[in-house]
């Protein structure tokens, strides 16, 4: 076999393609030889890159093409914090993955005064990923009668589906009609999975029973109103992947001793930052920073990255009560998963095993439903934090105390 060298060599002799290196080499070597093509053509080093823990072949087979070697983003911890969730049960560290200093730090704080008060608690409300395939009709009676036909067979449509799955389950198919095209959202209880994959699968095996039972035909698969990696209203309405609140009720003292600030403070700089501001930037989500939290555990825990323009999407909620602060988070279209997807990357299945989730649950889809209990309570520690240094006006000291 070639040495990376002799393969870059006939790469840049147009005898080869970068990604038919596979076909000639190992993967390691492959991405070796594709290291010595670009850093030749652009003169970068890639000696960090080129140290890699995970598997080559593994990575190639389902994480990457094209494989070159590996981005180390730094991790850190916050936590422990107690969780009580409807999956999630017991004391967790959070993983966290990121380049932007303090945010640990900042959650940290969060979780250790949600730890005072007694810990979080966490709920999914709603689970289901969907898939949204468009079909085309020749006009809105042909539409109408799609999606009577759809109402009618449910039944053959989850024979269908699920002929192509052992753990997705098809809840139910919500037809959306606009002139000549029908939208069908099919949404799936992927179990422990994320299901982007598993949802798209069943979903083309559905699709082709309405293309041979009605007038519809498809025209793609995803019509995007799943609606996936894209801001989007449905997704903050229904839902995707889970729908999880958590919440805290924090004693007076500890939020005047630990944060430095009082409840009606907090409230307030929650109402007009997060509440009236956002809604008069036009914002979906109504939060400070919850994808800084979904973002840095999607890193660690080998979730789709691209999928934190969902997970972010928040509404924070802060009342002063008599008894303390109360706050929330609920987080509309969480997708993650604890299977499958990047989970199974080395870095990533530890990250996984740091809160003790990786794998499938029992019952499957527990694990999933945890992970997610657990991040909504990291996103309020996160949203605690922010709002309080900001109502104790201390957060440009803070940046500074740590040099950034
Ligand atoms: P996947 O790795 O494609 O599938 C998950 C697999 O895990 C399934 O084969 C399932 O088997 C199996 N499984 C084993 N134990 C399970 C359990 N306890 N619960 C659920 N499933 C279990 O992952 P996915 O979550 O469906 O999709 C995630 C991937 O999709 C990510 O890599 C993401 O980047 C990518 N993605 C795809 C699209 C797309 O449009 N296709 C869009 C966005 C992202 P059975 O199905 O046989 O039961």
């Amino acid at each position: 076999m070639d040495d990376p060298e002799t393969l870059a060599e006939r790469v840049r002799a147009g005898d080869l393609r970068l990604h038919e290196l596979d076909d000639h080499a190992d993967p390691e070597t492959a991405a070796a030889a594709r290291r010595a093509v670009v850093a030749r053509e652009t003169g970068a080093e890639f000696d960090a890159v080129a140290d890699y823990a995970f598997d080559a072949a593994q990575a190639s087979e389902s994480a990457v093409e094209n494989l070159v070697g590996g981005t180390q983003v730094p991790m850190g911890v916050a936590g422990p914090v107690p969780v009580d969730g409807g999956a999630a049960d017991g004391d967790y560290y959070l993983p966290m993955a990121t380049t932007e200093g303090a945010l640990v730090a900042s959650v940290n704080r969060g979780l250790s005064v949600i730890r005072g008060a007694g810990g979080a608690t966490a709920r999914v409300t709603k689970s289901g990923m969907t898939r949204a395939p468009v079909f085309s009709v020749d006009g809105v009676a042909e539409a109408s009668e799609v999606v009577e036909w759809v109402g009618d067979n449910a039944d053959a449509l989850r024979e269908a589906a699920e002929s192509t799955t052992s753990h997705g389950e098809l809840l139910e198919v919500d037809p959306y009609v606009v002139g000549d095209s029908v939208y069908l959202r099919f949404v799936y209880d992927t179990k422990d999975a994320m299901g982007m994959n598993m949802a798209t699968i069943a979903t083309r095996e559905a699709a082709e029973v309405v293309e041979a039972e009605t007038p519809a035909s498809l025209v793609a698969l995803s019509g995007n109103l799943c609606s996936d990696k894209k801001p989007a209203a449905i997704n903050a309405v229904e839902g995707r992947g889970r729908t999880v609140t958590a919440d805290v009720l924090i004693p007076r003292d500890t939020v005047e001793e630990r944060l430095h600030t009082t409840p009606e403070a907090i409230e307030e700089a929650n109402t007009r930052k997060n509440l009236v501001g956002s809604a008069k930037a036009g914002s979906l989500g109504f939060n400070a920073h919850a994808a800084n939290t979904v973002a840095a555990v999607f890193l660690a825990t080998g979730q789709d990255a691209a999928q934190v323009v969902e997970g972010a999407n928040a509404i924070t909620t802060a009342e002063a009560r008599e008894d303390g602060l109360y706050a929330s988070v609920s987080l509309a279209s969480l997708e993650v998963g604890t299977v499958g997807g990047g989970t199974k990357l080395p870095t990533q299945a530890e990250g996984l095993d740091v809160l003790g989730l990786g794998g499938g649950g029992d019952p499957a889809g527990s694990n999933a439903d945890a992970l997610a209990e657990v991040i909504a309570a990291g996103a309020l520690a996160g949203e605690l934090s922010l709002l309080a240094a900001l109502a104790s006006r201390h957060l440009s000291s803070a940046h500074e105390d740590l040099g950034r």
